[in-house]
């Protein structure tokens, strides 16, 4: 019996395989393996880092066809082309990012069942074949094949197009359209994007039907493209913990809006994320609390920021006015600099959730009385250092200068600065 069963070998399910059979656990890996559609995918430089951090760089740079140049933009009213200088978005192929991850899991010594899973059970997992897969712990890394996702955002449907680059440098475009928007990636000779729309834009519509439409777009790099199969792209989630003993991760988790992008990056964020949980769980298991709590805040956040990613891309948008445009509500704006005047800070000490050398566990924190978040440190300064440097009111300048005295002073000011954008700093 494995210890722990993962189920899905995408980026999310690879990416925590590694990470646990690496630890030591007992991982099966379960996937039918169907062939990975050509689709080039961009990871910013965060997400880079981050592979790097979980010890995936070298599956990352079997999967790169080159690293973003410049991105052409028609979302504001005048088009513009920014470049990217030394820190544009890799342009990985989706295919060899799947088998180079999922080498990486079996080389940690993860292994692999050919299984399609038709139900999760706490502790079980029937599979389309017959056969029953038992583990202590599941993490459900099947992507928007999970199920049981509840919109956060309007729905929104992607059809994928690829042809031929005839650009030489690696590059991006973004374009909004009346009804939706163009993104596309161009490098080493190829050419892939999708057009996003509204699902019902698509309902109904033929290969043929598809095609006319993506030419219709009007945009010259759809001229020669070819289309592929729609696929849902709206912004939607599920609770990480709604079965015992199960842990949702990746798009299982939260699927984001391709608009607000960045869906590698969580994917590979709530890897570490779960597995940290899950090795608690099995090894720690005093601290379960802990490591259900972690997860539950991390996902709340999670949603929110994929709900202000999505919102701030739309308000950005300066193109059109029709109703695909306003479906998305506005979320309010997070203060951008600290509040003038003398300020104190809305929080008190707390037992929080930490997760630190591969599991999670109770740490002295504090948590804001504005809305929760529940921090163990904020950049350098630990929780309760920040309180007692903090205590009494003062203005953001001062502030940072009583954090300079703590710690690295070039991070005091970014630190008061994510505490007013937490809305942790209210007038004294
Ligand atoms: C068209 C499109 C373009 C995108 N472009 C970008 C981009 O440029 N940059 C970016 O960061 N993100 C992009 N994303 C989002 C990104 O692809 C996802 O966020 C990411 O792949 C999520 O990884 P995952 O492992 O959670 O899920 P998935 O990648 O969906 O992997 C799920 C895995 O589970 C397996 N599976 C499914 N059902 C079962 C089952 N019943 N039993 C067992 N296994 C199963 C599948 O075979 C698959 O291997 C894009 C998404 C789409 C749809």
């Amino acid at each position: 019996m494995a210890e722990i069963l993962v189920a899905g070998a995408g980026p999310a399910g690879c990416a925590a395989a590694a990470i646990l059979a690496r630890q030591g656990f007992r991982v099966t890996l379960a996937d039918p393996c169907p062939p990975v559609p050509p689709r080039i995918e961009s990871l910013p430089a965060a997400g880079q880092r981050l592979a790097a951090e979980l010890g995936l760089a070298p599956a990352l740079s079997d999967a790169i066809l080159g690293t973003a140049e410049r991105i052409e933009l028609a979302w504001r009213p005048d088009s513009e082309i920014r470049s990217f200088g030394h820190a544009g978005p890799l342009l990985l192929s989706r295919p060899r990012l799947h088998a180079a991850l999922r080498r990486a899991a079996f080389a940690a010594g993860a292994e692999l069942a050919a299984e399609r899973i038709d139900r999760l059970e706490p502790g079980r997992a029937a599979c389309r074949s017959g056969a029953v897969l038992v583990a202590a712990v599941i993490l459900d890394a099947r992507g928007r094949a999970a199920g049981g996702l509840a919109p956060l955002g309007p729905p929104r449907a992607a059809l994928p197009f690829r042809g031929n680059a005839r650009r030489e440098q690696p590059s991006m475009g973004l374009a909004a359209l009346a009804d939706g928007w163009l993104w596309w990636a161009a490098a080493a000779g190829e050419l892939q994007g999708l057009r996003v729309a509204a699902p019902g834009t698509l309902a109904g519509m033929d290969a043929a039907g598809r095609q006319g439409w993506l030419r219709a777009s009007g945009h010259p790099i759809t001229e020669t493209c070819e289309t592929g199969t729609p696929v849902p792209a709206g912004l939607a989630a599920a609770d990480p913990l709604a079965v015992p003993g199960i842990i949702r991760i990746g798009d299982a988790a939260l699927a984001r809006d391709p608009v607000g992008a960045h869906g590698l990056v969580h994917a590979l964020r709530s890897a570490a994320q779960g597995a940290a949980a899950a090795a608690t769980w099995l090894r720690h298991p005093a601290e379960r609390g802990a490591a259900e709590q972690f997860l539950r805040l991390r996902h709340r956040t999670d949603c929110t920021a994929a709900r202000a990613a999505t919102a701030a891309s739309h308000a950005e948008q300066g193109r059109h006015r029709t109703a695909f445009w306003q479906e998305m509500p506005a979320t309010p704006a997070l203060p951008s600099s600290p509040p003038p005047g003398r300020l104190r800070l809305a929080a008190v000490a707390a037992q929080v959730p930490l997760m630190a050398g591969g599991h999670i566990q109770w740490a002295r924190g504090m948590e804001l009385r504005t809305d929760g978040t529940q921090l163990a440190r904020l950049g350098p300064y630990p929780a309760a250092a920040l309180l007692a440097a903090l205590a009494q009111p003062g203005t953001a300048d001062e502030f940072a200068a009583r954090l300079a005295r703590l710690g690295p002073s070039q991070a005091a000011a970014p630190a008061v600065a994510e505490l007013a954008r937490l809305g942790a700093l209210v007038p004294a």
